[in-house]
């Protein structure tokens, strides 16, 4: 997410409750273990009604036992951040629901049959979304409708147990393992899907079209819309920028600024793992936001190239955003900061105040307005001092040899730290660290 203009929003909602405003580096260093019961499949069909403004779907979950206990229970998490009931679960095989937590956007299932050590299984839901034609990832922006966090996704353990809620009222909570996916789209005839990864079939019926793909990704969104689009293809990865009828003039600059900001970011850190990469352009009030394959974004350059570096801190390399929100939003903003002069930066003192970087979501939940000064701004202004203190070359090969060591993993903040340490071991990081709050 860009929260470049989070301000202007805590400045226009300024009177009300915040709530109504929410908008070892070598490549051995193991990254999070995720514990207990995981993804690995998801199966989605999915149905769009437009005028009713109603998606309905339908999904098999497979799930494996990572932990050494047998379990019954699994937690369902229905659209994070957001406490709105516009997901809600209507049917459910070989599981039922036991419980329902955090404004029902987290749902208890316990599976029909344990599931010990090591074993699979999977269970089948059914679902339907209302869509508000509000602008956000779950509504609709520009003319285009955009299905962000709307497909349920596993809630997982990382190191600690399953975190249940509340979800943090801005920014992101997740915490998603890669998974495989399959999703098919149907809508309407004289509508189109834009979906991430590999694009496996579109089938047509008189009154519809289906539109299908497979990606192997954290969690999966798309957009569905009458647009036009643009391409470009850069070392063999398929860039496309897509905008309805009001945005076709701007679709030329935003692929542009999308080729040169994946370019580089792939030249920087490498290892994108996934055949294309889609920009829906909007009019978002926060900017945008990602997942793995697809993003939603306004035209602007800063916007675009923030958007684009999440397809590496957060798509490529994931992270516990609520516990470690340094390692999504401070690199991408620093890498954003690299296309676009967003932030200024006094690097004698890159943090501003008592905060710090080593800060979770439930702390920002408290100190809403100095979140985006430290976690953007000074995350991006220390890790330019960093780099300035590395010089540019061991800086880019540890940030290198991080995103290799933990792509399509977990990563933890010591896991970023070991990287610098192997690629400078004698630089005082802890230094740095203490400056920063990290
Ligand atoms: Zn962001």
């Amino acid at each position: 997410m860009d929260v470049g203009r989070l301000t202007r929003v805590f400045a226009a909602c300024a009177t009300l409750a915040l709530g109504a405003c929410a908008v070892d580096a070598s490549g051995s260093q193991a990254a999070v273990a995720l514990q207990g019961v995981v993804p690995t499949d998801y199966a989605y069909a999915v149905s769009w009604d437009p005028d009713e403004r109603v998606l309905d779907g339908v999904g098999t979950i497979d799930v494996e036992n990572r932990g050494p206990k047998p379990v019954r229970d699994v937690w369902l998490r229905l659209r994070p951040n957001n406490r709105d009931g516009l997901v809600r679960v209507t049917f459910v095989k070989f599981a039922k629901i036991v419980s329902r937590r955090a404004g029902g956007s987290m749902l208890k299932l316990r599976l029909d049959g344990e599931l010990r050590a090591g074993e699979r299984d999977a269970f089948l839901i059914e679902f339907r979304a209302r869509v508000p034609r509000d602008q956000t990832s779950l509504g609709r922006s520009a003319g285009i409708d955009l299905f962000g966090d709307v497909l349920p996704v596993i809630a997982v353990t990382g190191s600690d147990q399953p975190r249940i809620g509340p979800e943090p009222s801005y920014g992101e909570g997740s915490l998603n393992p890669v998974a495989k996916w399959s999703v098919g789209v149907t809508v309407p005839r004289g509508l189109r899907a834009v979906l991430p990864g590999r694009e496996a079939r579109v089938s047509r019926s008189r009154k519809t079209t289906t539109y299908e793909s497979e990606a192997d990704v954290r969690d999966y969104a798309f957009a569905v819309g009458r647009y036009t689009s643009r391409s470009k293809r850069v070392n063999g990865v398929k860039l496309t920028v897509v905008g309805s009828a009001e945005k076709k003039r701007e679709l030329g600059a935003a692929l542009r600024r999308t080729v040169n900001a994946f370019s580089k970011l792939q030249q920087w850190y490498g290892g994108y793992k996934l055949p294309s990469l889609k920009v829906v352009i909007g009019d978002l009030p926060f900017g945008g936001s990602e997942y793995p394959g697809i993003v939603f974004s306004t035209v602007d350059n800063a916007t675009i190239s923030h958007e684009v570096a999440h397809q590496w801190f957060y798509g490529l390399v994931g992270n516990d955003q609520y516990k470690d929100p340094f390692l999504d939003e401070s690199l991408t903003a620093f890498s954003e900061q690299r296309f676009h002069k967003s932030y200024r930066c006094n690097l004698a003192r890159p943090i501003n105040g008592r905060h710090g970087l080593a800060t979770g979501m439930d702390y920002w939940e408290k100190h809403a307005r100095a979140y985006e000064d430290t976690i953007y701004r000074g995350g991006a202004c220390a890790l330019t001092l960093l780099r300035h203190d590395l010089g540019a070359s061991v800086f880019d090969r540890a940030l290198r040899s991080y995103v290799a060591a933990n792509a399509n993993k977990i990563a933890s903040t010591d896991d970023f730290l070991a990287a610098i340490r192997n690629a400078a071991p004698n630089y005082d990081l802890a230094r740095w660290q203490r400056l920063v709050g990290l």
